[in-house]
């Protein structure tokens, strides 16, 4: 058997080059020991492994009904934008059967890198938080156990649903100042810009800033001088950032920018290979990797 073929062992290692990524960057994080730094590392794993699995929407937070008279409102990450109310235009599980309530009663906003969930009156009789009235336009950051109303709470009960619901954060929220320290290149100093690994210590920089350590003539990573083997663009790690970037703008590169760091990139998207791998057939490959000639042991 071939030890190069394709196939399961890139699966193992794309798989594993997720969690080494994190445990690679968790000691780097300032503040390790405080708590709200573990919670933004936590929201982080998640979204990665989210980003492994596009077609699953994990639940991030839930509106849950009191009186359990209609069904829980969830609020799915990838989802900006969740509309609650009783337009058909609704699907089923946002929709609110009631003539008491607004087309589009609500709104309830996701910032995907922070899960920070807020709520938007855009109804015609309101909604309530903690029993006061929300002021109407405004984006209200909810929290834990909140109570949100969308029938006045000084009206008659009648025997439908009271559409009262206690608001729970099933992913905790992240810090967006803590994920920046996390997704903070060791070379420029700034957010990644196009984020590239390097194998086998995946360790991740800026695509342009690698290209520039490389052209010195460097083999060895920036950050841990162990031998790079390859460089490889980060699609997740991407996902990530262009993610956080949406909660802080200020970290977004202008046009002219992003062209000069684009023209100073040689990391082509398929990866850039510096090194040839290393050989353990039987227990005979060649261990040193500075060998140059061709080792053809498993051609037998
Ligand atoms: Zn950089
Ligand atoms: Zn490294």
């Amino acid at each position: 058997m071939n030890l190069d073929e394709p196939g399961a062992p890139e699966a193992q290692k794309t798989a594993s080059a997720v969690g080494d990524w994190l445990s690679a960057t968790a000691p780097a994080a300032p503040d390790a020991a405080a708590a709200p730094s573990g919670l933004a590392r936590a929201a982080t794993v998640q979204d990665m492994f989210d980003l492994a699995a596009p077609e699953v929407k994990p639940v991030v937070a839930r509106l849950v009904p009191v009186d359990g008279k209609c069904q829980s409102i969830e609020i799915l990450h990838g989802e900006d934008v969740t509309k609650i109310g009783r337009s058909k235009d609704l699907p089923e599980s946002l929709r609110l059967g009631s003539m008491r309530l607004s087309s589009f009663h609500a709104e309830l906003h996701l910032a995907p890198a922070t899960n920070v969930v807020t709520l938007v009156d855009t109804s015609t009789n309101g909604v309530w938080l903690n029993l006061a009235r929300v002021t109407k336009g405004s984006a209200i950051e909810l929290s834990p156990g909140d109570s949100i109303r969308l029938l006045n709470p000084a009206s008659k009960d009648d025997d439908g649903p009271r559409f009262e619901f206690l608001f729970q954060q099933v992913r905790p929220k992240a810090s967006a100042s803590s994920l920046v320290d996390e997704l903070t290149c060791s070379i420029c100093k700034c957010v990644y810009y196009r984020p590239v690994s390097v194998i086998p210590c995946l360790h991740t920089f800026c695509g342009h800033c690698i290209s520039a350590w490389i052209k010195t003539g460097a083999g060895d990573c920036a950050e841990c001088r162990s031998k790079m083997r390859e460089v490889r663009p980060s699609h997740k790690i991407a996902s990530v950032v262009a993610d956080l970037i949406k909660a802080k703008p200020e970290h977004a590169k202008s046009a002219t920018e992003c062209a000069q760091l684009d023209s100073e990139n040689t990391i082509p998207a398929v990866g850039l290979v510096l090194g040839k791998r290393e050989r353990s057939d039987d227990g005979l490959g060649s261990d040193d990797e500075e060998d140059e000639e061709e080792d053809s042991d498993s051609d037998a």
